[in-house]
């Protein structure tokens, strides 16, 4: 087990200015200043890990106040495989570039390379203020047990700390397999996630089967769906529209996530309005990346009309669909930027999805949402009662929270963590 270094809060109040839409006592908070950013100045007393009580601060002008956000939640990342741009750039930014280097990346994986890359992405996570991860796992070919056998012993290791979920990633008829059926098993055996990959081109009635037959493996193990899904900037909703139709004709018991979705963001007004209708009709959970789509989609050469593939957040949001944000890859094939840094994450989808964190659509994708897609225990909400599990900002305007690069101290179960929390050099050779 990690055993971070920690520090008591010598004083177990806390006197901060909280995003409104993530207070959670109403009426005991009624007259709480709150700026024009929507940042309300509370006190807040800790005991025993959690939260005892919240009240108004009567004169905030009288008292310096910095911006205290629940420790977030990166819904979408792929920690089996971060950091490997340096040995496997992907300059042309192309997703056929990245995909083509990743499996030359995987045909070379180690259980050392698993390590450094997972270890080193779960340090920063805690470090920068992530609670909880979840992680795709590239889960084919000859590397895939000892990558699984990693991961797990991190997740076990790490776990008082951050909470990791993996998903299964592999190409969606491989779940048609005998291989694919042991995989299944072995990862509703360890209470993970199925995923798969449905990107256009591709034969209607063949994705139709691939994805009737996993549904039904899902609903007979009991494993939840996460998949990787229409990004691209083809074929508009083409994926989406073959899950949909397989999800009018059976029962799917399990909860289910469509990752990307970003060529949703290219269709007519009037067949958005029906694929955000339908996806509320089936509890689709949705995770927008905005930063590797933005990256990596829509390129084009000569004079030709510049198209973004972005997932539609604020559309589908209003239409009732529940969507976070994530950082999906870092410093890989598929992107090389990143750092499992929340505020760096939000800082950078805020031009791209417009989405702004003063208001309360605009920090629920990295907050509450990704919480419920999880299912985790606590959604972010600060309230009586709920984990002393924060970070605390140097800052206090939203400016300077995302882009001034402010000091962070990160509070977890009341206690500050200290800087250099964990080495990770020292630890690697205890893992192997
Ligand atoms: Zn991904």
């Amino acid at each position: 087990m990690i055993r971070p270094k920690m520090q008591d809060s010598k004083n177990s109040s806390l006197e901060v200015l909280v995003p409104r839409a993530l207070v959670g006592c109403g009426e005991r908070i009624a007259g709480a200043n709150v700026t024009g950013e929507g940042l309300c100045s509370l006190k807040i007393n800790l005991k025993d890990g959690f939260v005892a009580n919240i009240e108004p601060i009567e004169n905030p002008n009288n008292h310096s106040l910095e911006i205290l956000l629940p420790r977030l939640v990166e819904s979408h990342a792929h920690i089996d495989k971060a950091f490997t741009w340096k040995n496997f750039p992907n300059l042309a930014g192309t997703y056929a570039g990245a995909l083509e280097a990743n499996l030359k990346e995987l045909q070379l994986r180690t259980k050392e390379s698993v390590l450094m890359s997972a270890e080193k992405a779960l340090s920063l996570s805690v470090r920068n203020g992530f609670r909880a991860l979840r992680s795709h796992v590239d889960s084919l070919g000859t590397s895939a047990d000892k990558t699984w056998q990693v991961l797990l012993g991190l997740k076990d290791e790490w776990k008082e700390l951050i909470h990791l979920e993996l998903v299964a990633l592999v190409p969606l008829n491989y779940w048609n397999t005998q291989e694919g059926n042991s995989l299944a098993r072995k990862v509703a055996s360890e209470g993970e996630c199925l995923g798969g990959v449905l990107t256009p081109p591709f034969k209607e009635e063949e994705v139709r089967n691939d994805l009737q037959h996993l549904c039904r493996l899902a609903n007979e193990l009991g494993c939840g769906l996460d998949l990787h899904i229409d990004e691209s900037s083809q074929e508009p909703g083409a994926g989406l529209k073959q899950l949909l139709y397989v999800l009018d004709l059976m029962q799917l018991d399990v909860p289910i996530t469509c990752s990307h979705l970003s060529s949703l963001g290219l269709l007519k007004p009037r067949l958005l309005e029906y694929f955000s209708n339908k996806l509320l009709q089936h509890q689709i959970n949705v995770i927008a990346l905005p930063l590797t789509n933005a990256w990596l989609l829509g390129r084009s050469k000569g004079f030709r009309t510049i198209k973004r593939s972005i997932a539609p957040i604020s559309q589908l949001q209003n239409a009732g669909v529940n969507v976070a944000i994530g950082g999906d890859n870092v410093q890989d094939p598929w992107f090389p930027g990143g750092d499992f840094d929340p505020l760096m994450l939000m800082a950078f989808s805020m031009p791209i999805t417009q989405l702004a964190p003063w208001n309360r659509f605009g920090i629920a994708p990295f907050t509450t949402a990704p919480s419920r897609i999880m299912d985790l225990e606590w959604d972010g909400t600060i309230d009586i009662g709920s984990p002393a599990d924060f970070i605390l900002l140097e800052a206090n305007t939203w400016s300077e929270a995302l882009f001034l690069q402010p000091k962070r101290k990160i509070i977890i179960k009341g206690k500050f963590l200290e800087e250099n929390f964990f080495e990770v050099d020292k630890r690697r050779n205890d893992l192997l």
